[in-house]
């Protein structure tokens, strides 16, 4: 990377791992280190790493308030969500309703287009002006077929919080099985399983400052027996995902959400006073307005649509490492299918960017970012004239 390195603000992308859990990584590592595989039971070194992987699965269960048998290790929150519509829809034997929204992230759109191949009906809810899926619009579109609603819990582009735990009380009084996508969600708002009507529910480490290439499933009492491994050789998990368990990336995921912090604690509150004051001063610019809603969602992530004619979301690229659309559309250089389902036309969405905190963020990186917009989205208009 060029010097001086952009300053970071794509948290919601992915964050560095936490320097305490590459340090607890390493202890499932080398040759002195709890190396075996989880799987050997007919040994030490193979008992010991299992013992080190079903201490990690009691702290991701009890972040969540769910039983440690109810998590299952997958390479993340992609895996999870193929693994709980897939999983579900092969338990029935003809095709059915799957309920989703159209602010999904893609593992969840395309994972449902998959299914629609397969013959399944699927309904993508649009979202109401605030970008909110309101509980109502979801009853409204039940049908008598629907077998399983898929919702995410905070947005990955927006920040914008769904009220999931009202939407599992009327999914489960319809008799269908709610997933929830939660791998924004952990360390930002409460999850209580033992509360929630929730049916699964995927997570991904690397949201939370653990490592890539590991996540979870949480596998509720109803979805057990009908969930269908997508993942065969050797059973492990209780038949529901095989392959060796990444025992060093398993212990990373553990520790970080111990690490994760919640709602109300002094990490939260630092985050929402950062976000006020970046808030602030990126509204008092001129033509910035926030996309989605300004109460309903979690304080990290900021999503800016900026009218300043001329303004280009790269110019602020050498200095602010930012995202102007979804890291996984930006492979594909479309506008944000998020942006375009809340209603924006095809210029606003290419003309907004989401901003997003996290630990490391700090008061003087959020008043150098605000310094940067005001520059570039100055140098736009006067370009113009
Ligand atoms: C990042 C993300 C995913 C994908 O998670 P991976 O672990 O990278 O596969 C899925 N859903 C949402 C909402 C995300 O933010």
């Amino acid at each position: 990377m060029n010097s001086p390195s952009p300053l970071y603000f794509d948290y919601a992308a992915t964050t560095p791992v936490d320097d305490r859990v590459i340090e607890m990584m390493l202890t499932c590592l080398g040759r002195h280190s709890e190396f075996g595989n989880p799987a050997s039971s007919g040994h030490a070194y193979g008992s010991a790493a299992r013992a080190r992987v079903e201490q990690a699965r009691h702290q991701v269960a009890s972040r969540i308030k769910a039983a440690a048998e109810q998590i299952v290790w997958t390479s993340g929150a992609t895996e999870s969500n193929n693994l709980a519509l897939k999983g579900i829809a092969e338990a029935f034997a003809q095709p059915g309703h799957l309920l989703t929204s159209a602010l999904e992230h893609k593992a969840v759109l395309d994972t449902a287009a998959q299914l629609e191949q397969r013959g399944w009906t699927v309904t993508r809810l649009l979202p109401d002006a605030d970008g909110l899926v309101q509980p109502e619009t979801v009853r409204a579109a039940l049908r008598a077929d629907t077998r399983l609603v898929s919702l995410m819990a905070v947005n990955n582009e927006l920040g914008t919080l769904t009220d999931f735990a009202a939407i599992g009380e009327l999914v489960r009084a319809h008799g269908a099985l709610l997933h929830v996508d939660a791998a924004q969600a952990v360390g930002k708002l409460e999850i209580d399983l033992g509360r929630q009507a929730v049916d699964l529910m995927s997570f991904s480490a690397h949201k939370v400052y653990g490592p890539k290439g590991i996540g979870a499933l949480y596998v509720g009492p109803r979805a057990q027996a009908l969930l269908r491994a997508q993942m065969h050789g050797g059973g492990h998990e209780r038949g529901m995902r095989s392959g060796t368990l990444a025992s060093h990336q398993i212990v990373g995921m553990g520790y970080a959400f111990e690490l994760s912090g919640e709602p109300g604690d002094t990490e939260h509150r630092r985050l929402q006073q950062l976000s006020q004051r970046l808030h602030e001063g990126l509204l008092a610019l001129p033509g910035t307005a926030v996309n989605g809603s300004i109460r309903q969602r979690v304080p990290h992530t900021l999503n800016l649509r900026i009218a300043a004619a001329g303004f280009n979301p790269g110019a602020l690229s050498t200095e602010l490492a930012l995202s102007s659309t979804s890291a996984c559309n930006s492979a594909s250089n479309a506008a944000s299918h998020v942006l375009l389902a809340l209603g924006l036309d095809e210029q606003a969405a290419r003309s907004s960017v989401r901003i997003s905190l996290g630990r490391y963020s700090s008061e003087a990186e959020v008043d150098a970012a605000i310094t940067v917009f005001a520059r570039v989205i100055g140098a736009a208009s006067k370009a113009l004239w």
